[in-house]
């Protein structure tokens, strides 16, 4: 199993790069932001949860989120999975591990892409445009950037001491960013 997590700042490209990474490899797209954004628009009681917490740009509690990610492990027969905007804190990074202990698989490669704030807030502001995410918003774009170098950035290091990080230059165009990262997989990917 190819287990991909792709890791970043909100604004980094991760949900671009997902969509090339699942075509490419054959694997499944698992976005907890698309998963918990499902929810809020089917208005179901998971959905009212997290909107509470989206809207300000906060994390959604961490036992919400790995349950919708446990959910998805019965699936069988799969390739693999690109995780996307999860894991999001050290505990959800420990659950993910545990699950994938309990099937005899583990996180083969966490790709990083690294991106300046500034382009960061330019993008997300653009987005907001475009798809008028109400999390686009200046002020909780501000938030979520905090929340991830206060909450989420620390998981890097959890992953790094598994020798499994790899950073990629996000301000790159498009195709190069998704080069680079193809190369880390085919190269240093943990899994053979
Ligand atoms: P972005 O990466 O641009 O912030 P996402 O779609 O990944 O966008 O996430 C949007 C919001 O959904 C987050 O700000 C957060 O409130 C919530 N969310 C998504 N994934 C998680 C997670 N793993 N843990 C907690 N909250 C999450």
């Amino acid at each position: 199993m190819l287990n991909i997590l792709l890791f970043g700042p909100p604004g980094s490209g991760k949900g671009t790069q997902s969509k090339l990474l699942i075509q490419h490899y054959g694997l499944k797209h698992l976005s907890t932001g698309d998963i918990l954004r499902k929810e809020i628009a089917e208005q179901t009681p998971l959905g009212r949860i997290a909107q509470h917490y989206i809207d300000k740009g906060e994390l959604v509690p961490d036992e919400v989120v790995i349950s919708i990610i446990e959910e998805m492990f019965a699936e069988k027969n799969l390739k693999g999975f690109v995780f996307d905007g999860f894991p999001r804190t050290v505990a959800q990074a420990k659950a993910l591990d545990s699950m994938l202990i309990g099937i005899k698989k583990t996180i083969c490669i966490m790709i990083v892409l690294q991106v300046s704030e500034d382009e960061l807030i330019k993008r997300l502001l653009n987005r907001a445009k475009i798809e008028g995410r109400k999390d686009d918003e200046l002020s909780i774009i501000e938030n979520r950037i905090k929340v991830y170098q206060n909450q989420t950035a620390p998981v890097l290091d959890y992953y790094k001491a598994q020798g499994k990080v790899f950073i990629v230059n996000g301000m790159q165009p498009e195709e190069a960013v998704f080069k680079e990262i193809c190369y880390n997989i085919d190269n240093f990917s943990q899994c053979k």
